[in-house]
């Protein structure tokens, strides 16, 4: 027998579309490009994005067109996304910081017809454009007032071109399960691999996420993710204010502390998100300016494990709340927060902020398990620890074009390539990663790329790279080298030598040289002997940070 409920498909731009509804008034205020505040709300919001919709078509947009998008957190960003999708499109973020070499791969892997870029990112499309065969027109996210005398080719003026249609357009009827939304991941091997997110996963990430013991937005708040929405989904948040009601604050391009201060202080702001590297430079700027946070109720910490000392500071010297969180690009992307459940409401001080390290417990729509290296399941004590699992509606099911081949295993579970323990009342801690990747203010460097250029280099005759602790970037990368026989490189010839064959954060910040790197058994290098060996080495950059 089957229910007798009505067939509504979970599609996004239904999120814009309640929005404008229920909460038409509610702000976004963005930092602009171009340098002013920029006020609109979710009615307007929602007009712009059927004229994108509209004009989209007219560029001839189908069902299924993978459309990038290369832009800062700001009003345009979020209803091109909501225009792209309204359409039948994919939104593709691309994330800026990549190296020009892998953000051309992934363009022409997901086949980009169009782009949206910002201002900042004229003079890169410029110089890739040649090597983007895909690539039919550029969609300059300014006003003509602002539109830069370019060599890009087909360069559309973003406001002109939204102001040449009526808004009278009907989004695209689609299946709930069709792609949304893309965004690329970038391991230690490999090619960078698309993430594919439908209607229904975001809709139903958000959804659940949005919830009290989780992100807990209401209209009623404030919200301002700093989190890039080029950073695995932007953390849902372009679906769940809207689809809460809240506020939204969009910083711009601006994610120092004075400017996010001040974004924070003006307009109100009660919950924020993004990794801890933005936090420690707020952190920093309250410290040296004197300043307090006076609406701020909670900030939103993840990407990378969440500093004991920044819990602290935000909750005992500012008083407001930290939830530690947990997620990837393959789980759209939140997979734990650490809210406080019954169990643990009575704690204070020390034991409150040992459970804040944890990166919390799953929301529905989350299924998580730890497990050892034969597939046998771990105990929930908090303490066994083993690779984490995770099955849900929002977790990827394989990569686009099936890259990387079969990515579950036999009962659907997705391996994370974290190592973790669950406790009794499901609160999961990440105590290592599986790889090796070194994570610099919440950007990835693969160690192995590094090490494959250094080795190029005709003095050196093996290379490791491994992350060291950093006080600010949280770690950056120390180069380990055995010289070959009789020579002695220095790190500027390094230096030198990996200029031009590394984007210049990946950088290594030092270097040592060894007579000998360890290995496993099977030739790996052993980088958990490395990280061993090097714990107390103090990187010149971490004095100056
Ligand atoms: P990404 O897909 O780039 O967001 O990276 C996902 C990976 O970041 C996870 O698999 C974890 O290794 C790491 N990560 C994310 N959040 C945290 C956190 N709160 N603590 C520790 N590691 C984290």
């Amino acid at each position: 027998m089957l229910g007798l409920m009505q067939d509504w498909p979970l599609l996004c731009h239904r999120v814009i579309d309640h929005a404008k509804e229920q909460h038409g008034n509610r702000e976004v205020i963005s930092r602009s490009i171009e340098g002013p505040i920029h006020r609109t709300n979710y009615a307007e919001i929602h007009g712009r994005s059927l004229k994108i919709a509209q004009a989209l078509e007219r560029l001839g947009v189908k069902e299924g067109d993978r459309v990038g998008t290369m832009a800062w957190n700001t009003w345009r960003h979020m209803e091109s996304w909501y225009g792209i999708m309204g359409a039948g499109g994919v939104y593709h973020t691309l994330n800026p910081r990549l190296f020009p070499e892998q953000l051309v791969y992934i363009i022409n892997h997901a086949e980009d017809r169009f782009l949206f870029i910002d201002l900042t990112f004229v003079p890169l499309i410029e110089a890739l454009q040649d090597k983007l065969p895909t690539l039919e027109a550029v969609i300059i996210m300014t006003d003509r007032e602002h539109m830069p005398d370019t060599k890009i080719r087909n360069p559309i003026c973003y406001e002109e071109w939204i102001d040449d249609v009526d808004g009278d357009y009907s989004w695209k009827t689609i299946d709930e399960n069709s792609a949304a939304g893309m965004c690329y991941t970038s391991g230690t091997t490999g090619n960078p691999k698309g993430v594919v997110y439908s209607h229904r996963s975001n809709v139903i990430h958000s959804l659940a996420n949005g919830c009290p013991d989780m992100l807990g937005l209401s209209s009623m708040d404030r919200v301002m993710p700093v989190v890039p929405f080029f950073h695995a989904n932007g953390w849902s948040l372009a679906f769940s204010g809207p689809m809460f009601g809240a506020s939204m604050i969009m910083p711009g391009m601006m994610m120092d502390g004075a400017s996010i201060w001040e974004l924070l202080d003006t307009e109100r702001v009660s919950t924020t998100a993004a990794v801890p590297t933005i936090w420690l430079m707020l952190l920093q700027y309250l410290e040296a300016e004197n300043k307090t946070l006076e609406y701020l109720d909670k900030v939103i910490i993840g990407g990378s494990a969440c500093p004991r000392a920044m819990t602290q500071a935000f909750q005992e010297k500012y008083n407001v709340d930290v939830v530690h969180a947990w997620g990837m690009t393959e789980m759209s992307p939140l997979g734990s927060l650490c809210s406080i459940k019954p169990e643990y409401a009575g704690l204070d001080g020390g034991a409150k902020l040992d459970l804040q390290e944890k990166q919390g417990h799953a929301p529905f729509t989350i299924e998580m398990k730890v497990e050892d290296d034969e597939g046998n399941e771990m105990p929930w004590d908090g303490k066994t620890f083993g690779r984490l699992k995770v099955r849900g509606p929002a977790v990827s099911s394989s990569y686009f074009k099936e890259e990387g081949g079969k990515i579950l295993d036999e009962n659907g579970f997705f391996d994370t390539g974290d190592v973790a323990h669950i406790d009794e009342h499901g609160y999961m801690q990440i105590t290592d990663r599986s790889k090796d990747v070194i994570k610099s203010g919440g950007e990835w460097i693969s160690s192995i790329d590094v090490e494959n250029k250094a080795v190029g280099h005709p003095d050196v005759a093996e290379a490791a790279v491994i992350g060291i602790e950093h006080p600010k970037w949280d770690e950056r990368p120390l180069l380990i080298i055995v010289p070959m026989e009789g020579k002695t490189p220095t790190f500027d010839d390094l230096k030198e030598y990996l200029s031009d064959k590394i984007v210049s954060w990946w950088m290594p910040d030092d270097m040592v040289l060894v007579e000998e790197i360890p290995h496993t058994a099977t030739g790996k290098i052993q980088k958990m002997a490395l990280r061993e060996m090097f714990k107390d080495h103090k990187l010149p950059t971490a004095e100056v940070a």
